[in-house]
């Protein structure tokens, strides 16, 4: 199978049973912009499509496994036209608030619960920088094994606005640290992330991509179905104990803050986060 068969992500399937999704925008820290999304989403499609698939790595190019959604992406004016929505909001040509919240629905909240529900083990590869909209990405997957170099952070409350569209810092942090590191806007490291539960294994860079194809290896060696079953019993669990309707309740508050900012600054985001954000020019957070 190619390894080339999309703009901003490889694909390849490098043993049986194993998926491998590559971020590949190194020049950029692999920040995501449309395209990516789109491309992550068809590329996550294959393998979840693919029967002979049983456990999907999500990995970034080096040095970086992401620096967040690509806020000067030109390409915003793409969805719903050559990028089409995998949800059902739509108006995303519109302007006020209907139009922003249409936007952030489609390629922030669905596409990223879309991913998180997939069917199949998943196994984020983190190394380097995992900031804001990287953490989106890394927190959809099951399990997140990181390089001792790996570093944390969401910075998007220093942009006036509370925290990234996935909302799963009280869940992936506990409450009292995920409070403490969304005010402070601090990083974490990839052991203090293991130390919270938010990261399952953590090793030299050196030896990541080998241990987590160990991990993976020994995930492909299981019944599919059963692997099917217990990621939807475990995602389940934690349905019934509120998280969806958790990210739901914090993400119509993020969609406050884009407007007070809107009303305060004629920008989604404070400027004072954000030097390079223009009044009246909608920045992407
Ligand atoms: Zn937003």
């Amino acid at each position: 199978m190619s390894t080339h068969d999309f703009e901003t992500v490889r694909y390849d399937k490098p043993e049986a049973g194993i998926a491998r999704v590559m971020m590949n925008r190194p020049e950029a820290r692999n920040a995501q912009n449309l395209q990516m999304t789109y491309d992550l989403n068809a590329a996550l499609d294959r393998a979840a499509q693919d029967d002979e698939v049983k456990v999907i790595i999500l990995c970034g190019s080096d040095p970086h496994f992401s620096s967040g959604h690509d806020l000067r992406d030109a390409g915003r004016d793409r969805l719903g036209k050559d990028l089409l929505p995998v949800g059902t909001w739509g108006g995303f040509s519109l302007g006020g608030a209907e139009g922003r919240f249409g936007r952030e629905q489609e390629i922030y909240l669905q596409i990223t619960r879309r991913w998180r529900n997939l069917p199949k083990p998943t196994i984020a590869q983190v190394q380097g920088k995992c900031i804001a909209g990287g953490l989106m990405l890394a927190w959809a997957c099951d399990m997140i094994v990181a390089s001792e170099d790996a570093q944390f952070c969401d910075p998007v409350v220093t942009m006036g606005v509370c925290g990234v569209e996935w909302f799963v810092h009280p869940w992936e942090l506990g409450p009292r640290k995920a409070k403490e590191l969304l005010f402070t806007a601090d990083s974490w490291s990839a052991r203090e992330a293991e130390s919270f539960g938010m990261v399952n294994r953590v090793y030299p860079r050196e030896s990541l991509a080998e241990s987590v194809m160990v991990m993976a290896r020994k995930i492909a060696a299981k019944p599919s179905f059963a692997l099917k079953m217990t990621k939807e019993a475990v995602n389940r669990s934690i349905d019934l104990m509120g998280q969806q309707s958790g990210i739901d309740q914090a993400f119509g508050l993020h969609h406050l803050c884009h407007a007070h900012n809107m009303l305060q600054f004629g920008t989604v985001i404070d400027p004072a986060g954000m030097p390079g954000a223009v009044a009246n020019k909608p920045a992407k957070v």
